[in-house]
């Protein structure tokens, strides 16, 4: 394994929880002025919701800049595995899953299954509060997530 490949994994894999915080925090919290747009119909064309990829790429220019200090690369490698996270998370949360940059939506079957049905369930609201399943990669208790869903209606 090549020195940079924990600094790049571990990038990528804290974004995850990162991202999940975001969500349930910021987004569903004070900033769901600009993520309400995610949770409302047509959400193939550019929305208020991807001004958080700047938030997010911010994370990583601050990462890339610290990585330059001599010594700190591993730092550098960390940003670029936020970045990478940044491209999976695009690719299967708006390609895959809402069918947006021309990609046709996946049905919830095959090793995405989990990952599809989660996010569906947080769209099962459009409002601020009362949704479930924030993060992606990692869905967690889907089944767990429905029945929460089921009983606060
Ligand atoms: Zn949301
Ligand atoms: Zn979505």
């Amino acid at each position: 394994m090549p020195p940079s490949a924990p600094s790049f994994i571990l990038g990528f894999v804290l974004m995850e929880p990162v991202a999940w915080a975001a969500h349930r925090y910021l987004m569903h919290g004070p900033l769901w002025r600009l993520h309400r747009a995610h949770h409302q119909p047509g959400r193939e064309g550019p929305q208020l919701n991807d001004l958080f990829g700047l938030l997010f790429a911010s994370v990583a220019i601050t990462l890339f800049v610290l990585g330059a200090a001599p010594g700190a690369e591993p730092l550098w490698w960390a940003g670029a595995g936020v970045t990478a996270y940044g491209a999976v998370y695009a690719l299967v949360h708006d390609g895959l899953i809402h069918g947006r940059f021309g990609l046709r939506p996946l049905a919830a079957r095959g090793p995405m299954r989990r990952i599809v049905q989660a996010h569906r369930l947080h769209h099962a609201r459009a409002t601020k509060e009362g949704c479930v399943a924030f993060g992606l990669l990692w869905p967690g208790d889907v089944k767990a997530m429905a029945r929460k869903l089921r009983k606060s209606r």
